[in-house]
């Protein structure tokens, strides 16, 4: 059976196993010679395939929620959608959200993932308190920041090769309504984008679109959006329904003349204006797409994230826009976000300073593009997201993630035979 991503840019021949209990699970782990564990593949790039793949779709039980304290514990399978559904009405959010609700908890901390507020609550596994993982021997063995802590260091953000999360206990943060307060400020430059953002750290969640269609000169110009949690007590908007997703499966509909002219209206929208939001709106407009990526058409998309330290953020930024102009390839949707600090663990992606996402139509095209696009972000010092990029060398990767002997030795101690493999730790030789 062939097994794809979300964005279909790749696939593989490949068993998917789907079981229901953690017995179950146990009995393969030990039966199997190479595995990986799939969450609900939602990501850019071959991280969850393999041979053989685990899927914890079935391990999705929330088994306590405690609404004074805001802690959680539920299995790895349960999606983000699904948990925001269950802890919103009472008021309770999850501190860090990526842009989909369909990755499961336990995927948002195999990439350790982050969202529009990474400059106040840093990434996902930050607010994970405890978390137990299924380790290649058949162990069970529980994680925290007391115990078996270079464990839970290499497991979070380790991108499943560490053993399988089988649950996981989370901080939630009280939210007074998750009815959003939102603004758009159109900017004129990179450089204004980036002050803009700077000026607004106080709003609690700020996410960039840059119009790819500017001119030399102008590149980097876009609008930033911002929202923060509104004051007043709105009950019922906190628990509105999830609207079904639109179809719009037309792959024509995306092609370097529509692009142009999207990115020439879109603005047009963007004004100072004040405007409430419900969450959901707001964090996952992808998701109000039935099945984006079909858009992309056969081949997929592809993105390309890099983060740059806050010094060489307009360097490294305006590098890359003009870089991709060089090479005559439309920017489809791009998107910049303001980081906080790294964290401990051995592959945090984040940095102090500024994530740059572009998303392409995949083309054979892109292979030199993203090589000169590796050397930009090696020189200012920045590094490529592991869950998004499909092509990464391993020298690259080594020179972005130099901890990764760290993580090797880890992997030698609890996972000696190389159970838990992809086909990107194959690439990358973890
Ligand atoms: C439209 C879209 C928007 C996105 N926006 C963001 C964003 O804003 N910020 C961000 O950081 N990321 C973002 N992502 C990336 C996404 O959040 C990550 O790829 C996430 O890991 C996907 O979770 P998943 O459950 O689908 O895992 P999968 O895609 O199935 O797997 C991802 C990795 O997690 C591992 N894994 C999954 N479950 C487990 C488990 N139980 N135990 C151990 N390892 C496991 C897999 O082996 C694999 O290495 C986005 C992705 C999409 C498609």
């Amino acid at each position: 059976m062939k097994i794809s991503n979300w964005a279909h840019n790749t696939s593989h021949d490949a068993e998917l196993i789907s079981p229901t209990s953690v017995v179950e699970l146990k009995l393969l782990v030990a039966n199997y010679d190479q595995i990986i564990t799939q969450g609900n593949q939602a990501n850019y790039n071959d991280c969850a395939l393999a041979e053989k793949i685990i899927t914890t779709k079935q391990l999705n039980k929330i088994t306590e929620f405690n609404p004074d304290t805001g802690i959680i514990t539920c299995q790895s399978g349960v999606n983000i959608k699904q948990l925001l559904t269950h802890i919103t009405p009472q008021k309770w959010l999850l501190p860090v959200i990526p842009g989909t609700y369909e990755a499961t908890i336990g995927g948002a901390i195999a990439s350790d993932v982050h969202g529009k507020n990474h400059y106040h609550f840093g990434s996902f596994t930050e607010h994970v308190l405890s978390l137990s993982l299924l380790t290649a021997q058949g162990q069970i063995i529980q994680c925290d920041r007391s115990q078996h802590h270079d464990l839970l260091l290499n497991t979070c953000g380790g991108m499943g090769l560490t053993g399988i999360v089988l649950s996981v206990t989370i901080q939630l943060i009280k939210i007074s309504s998750s009815q959003l307060v939102s603004k758009q400020i159109k900017t004129t430059s990179l450089k204004n984008t980036l002050l803009t953002m700077e000026q607004h750290t106080h709003e609690d969640y700020m996410v960039a679109w840059i119009n790819g269609s500017s001119s030399k000169e102008q590149m980097g110009l876009g609008i930033v959006n911002l929202a923060s949690h509104s004051d007043q007590d709105k009950q019922t908007a906190a628990v509105a329904p999830i609207k079904k997703p639109m179809s719009l499966p037309i792959s024509w509909l995306l092609n370097p003349i529509t692009q142009r002219l999207f990115n020439w209206f879109y603005p047009f929208k963007a004004r100072y204006k004040i405007k409430h939001v419900d969450l959901f709106t707001f964090f996952f407009p992808l998701n109000k797409i039935k099945d984006a990526k079909v858009l992309y058409g056969k081949k997929g998309v592809t993105q390309y994230q890099c983060v740059f330290p806050q010094e060489h953020s307009y360097d490294g930024i305006l590098e890359l826009l003009l870089l991709v102009k060089k090479f005559k390839q439309t920017m489809y949707l791009i998107s910049m976000k303001k980081m906080g600090p790294a964290n401990k663990n051995t592959f945090s992606f984040p940095l102090k300073g500024y994530t740059l996402a572009i998303d392409f139509k995949m083309d054979q095209r892109l292979k030199e593009l993203f090589t000169q696009m590796d050397e930009t972000v090696t020189k200012y010092c920045g590094k490529v997201y592991l869950c998004k990029n499909r092509r990464i060398s391993k020298e690259v990767f080594q020179k972005h993630y130099p901890q990764y002997v760290n993580f090797k030795q880890v992997k030698q101690q609890v996972d000696p035979q190389g159970k838990f493999q992809s086909l990107l730790s194959q690439r990358l030789g973890l």
